[in-house]
Order: C-alpha cells, then sequence, then structure tokens
C-alpha cells in the first residue's frame, strides 16, 4: 500500500496514511499526540486534495474513518464529534469557489495555451500516480474513466458539479461517442446542475446536434488574455443553456472580451509558487464591462505565491455573481437578464 508523503520538518519521510487498490484511505497510527498535530497540519492539504480529487466513496466508508475524523477535528476541519455521513459529503465536496462537487469521466490532457503552464491537474495526477492511485497509471495522459461516469446518478442531493477538474471533455482523444455518453449522464441527472469548463470549445460547437444540451448542462470557455477571444464565439455557437468564461489565470489586458450570448463571468489571478501577475486594471476593465452589459461577474482570487493573504476583495467588495437561471430568453440574448452581481461588504 503506497503511503502519502509528509512534507512537515518534525516528521519528514513518514506517512501518516495510504490508498489502498480498493481505494480504501487508510491512517496509519503516530508515534507521540505532537508528531500527530505536526502530520494533521502538514498533510491536512494532501488528505483532502486526495479526498476530493479520487472522490473515492470507499475512502469514507471503509477503514480509518474515526481516525480522519478526529484529525479533521483537531485541525478545526470539521467539528469534534462529526460523523462518517459529513466526512463522506467533504470526499465529493470541491474546493473551487464557484461550485460545489466535482465529476471526472476523464483524466489527463494536453497543454494547449500559455493559461496552461501552471496546470493545476497535472501536477495532481503526478501526484496522485506516485501515491499509487490506479486511476492516475497514466498520470497525464488522456484516459478514460469509464466506472465514473454514472457517479453522479447515485449523487441524491442536487448541486453544482463541475465536470472533469482533472482533464478537459472535449479533448481530441476523447472518443465522439464517450462525449454523447457524459452528455447523457447529464441528462438523467437532471437534479444536478453541470459546468463543463473546456479550452476547446470549438469542438463543442461542432458536435451541435450530436449533443441533447439538456437545461441543467453549463457550458463554459477559459479565456487567458486578447490572443484567446475567438474561444468565445465558437462557446456562443453551443446550444447550452447557460455559458460562461472562467478568465483564469488573467494573464493580460482584454479590452474588447465579447460577452454577446454570455450569461457568466469569472475572473482570478494565477497563484502558487511561480504565479504569473495580474493587473488590477485588468479585472476592472472587465468588471466595469460586464456591469454595463448586466452580465453576473464573480471574482474568485487576486492571486499570487500566497493567494489566502491577497484574498478576493475588489474595490473593498466581494464579487459573487452567478447566471440568474430564472429567466428563459432567446438564444444569445441577455439583455433582458438581471445582474445577480451580489456585493458583500
Ligand atoms: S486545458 Fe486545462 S486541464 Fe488541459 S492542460 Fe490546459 S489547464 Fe490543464
Amino acid at each position: 500500500m503506497p503511503g502519502i508523503g509528509c512534507h512537515g520538518w518534525a516528521c519528514r519521510q513518514r506517512a501518516i496514511g495510504g490508498v489502498s487498490e480498493g481505494g480504501a484511505l487508510v491512517v496509519y497510527p503516530r508515534a507521540s499526540p505532537w508528531q500527530e498535530l505536526w502530520h494533521d497540519v502538514y498533510c491536512r492539504t494532501v488528505l483532502v486534495e486526495m479526498i476530493s480529487v479520487t472522490h473515492t466513496e470507499k475512502a469514507v466508508e471503509q477503514v480509518g474513518q474515526s481516525s480522519i475524523l478526529r484529525r479533521m477535528a483537531l485541525v478545526g476541519m470539521v467539528s469534534s464529534g462529526s460523523n462518517a455521513k459529513e466526512l463522506k459529503t467533504m470526499a465529493q465536496a470541491s474546493s473551487i469557489e464557484w461550485t460545489e462537487s466535482t465529476w471526472n469521466p476523464v483524466t489527463g490532457c494536453t497543454k494547449i495555451s500559455p493559461g496552461c503552464a501552471h496546470c493545476y491537474a497535472q501536477r495532481m495526477a503526478k501526484r496522485l500516480k506516485a501515491m499509487g492511485q490506479t486511476r492516475y497509471r497514466n498520470e497525464f495522459k488522456v484516459t478514460l474513466q469509464a466506472d465514473a461516469l454514472e457517479t453522479p446518478l447515485r449523487w441524491k442531493r442536487p448541486r453544482m458539479i463541475f465536470v472533469n477538474s482533472m482533464s478537459d471533455l472535449f479533448h481530441e482523444d476523447v472518443p465522439t461517442e464517450y462525449i454523447i455518453e457524459c452528455f447523457s449522464v447529464m441528462e438523467k441527472a437532471a437534479q444536478h446542475t453541470f459546468q463543463v469548463l473546456t479550452k476547446r470549445p470549438e469542438r463543442a460547437a461542432a458536435m451541435g446536434d450530436n449533443l441533447p444540451w439538456p437545461k441543467n448542462v453549463w457550458m463554459g470557455t477559459s479565456v487567458e488574455n486578447a490572443d484567446f477571444t475567438s474561444r468565445v464565439h465558437s462557446l456562443v455557437e453551443t446550444r447550452s443553456a447557460i455559458r460562461f468564461l472562467s478568465i483564469e489565470p488573467l494573464l493580460g489586458p482584454i479590452p474588447r472580451l465579447p460577452l454577446r450570448g454570455i450569461h457568466w463571468v469569472i475572473v482570478g489571478g494565477e497563484s502558487g509558487p511561480a504565479a504569473r501577475p495580474m493587473e488590477s486594471k485588468w479585472v476592472f476593465q472587465i468588471r466595469d464591462r460586464c456591469v454595463r452589459r448586466n452580465v453576473p461577474f464573480f471574482f474568485k482570487q487576486w492571486g499570487g505565491v500566497n493567494k489566502k493573504k491577497a484574498g478576493r476583495l475588489l474595490d473593498g467588495q466581494t464579487w459573487n455573481g452567478m447566471p440568474n437561471i430564472s429567466c428563459e430568453l432567446p438564444e444569445g440574448d441577455n439583455s433582458g437578464r438581471q445582474s445577480s452581481n451580489r456585493v458583500a461588504g
């Protein structure tokens, strides 16, 4: 059973747990309480990332439930006395601010533009392969995860689901029939809302009538600078009920960002040790354009080396706009949509 390495200086090279072939999460006993605390503080990110990325339900149904909960309670991640149900919910939860859960019927991808340079999914795939996760045996090579296809049908509580946080559904190596199967699952799982984000919207547009385009599927594309606004035009050609833009990482000004037929815009800066800078004037330019066109605007983060410290206030406010899905409008028309840019202090 491969272990999860610990990066804390006090317990370097020791493992806090492992993942069995069957996907069970097992936590090893620690030698002393203070050492346990070091493990908890330094390893909790790895632990949560591992649970949320693999979202193996077995992980929370088998060995180690009480041990994991004790550790999480110790560092304030859950309240003491939390039960396995809460842990299971966390296993399916996403840390991405604008969604609730992730579903990965495909893993792996290839870089296509500057926004991909520090791809989080690629880093995670490398780490998960090293941990012995069988889903990531091919690391970042495009791999169909057919056994995960029907997972959303088993989730009864309605939720917002980000499709393929570890891949791009419209990558050229994903067979057309498989994309159709994914859409068929999303259509059947009508209790959920699915957010499909791609850097390859031209393929989504070309598939046209081959896809059912149910109302619970939101289609989005990433745009990192003015060189890639053509993706917006491809996105608008799709028959998706809600179309959104993820402008993250924002790497340059986009003064003429096309917004016709767009129902939601998310902006964020890059985070991590090699984060590329995002200028505030680029953000204001997009925010003002969205406000003028009545398009809901969500500001995710400033990013940088310490993204928590940089926060997500813009003009002293948070911007949590979400699409208004209650009004039915003709194709490509968002003029009558009430902006739901919810502003909180
Ligand atoms: S398209 Fe997305 S998943 Fe694929 S390499 Fe680029 S950033 Fe990573």
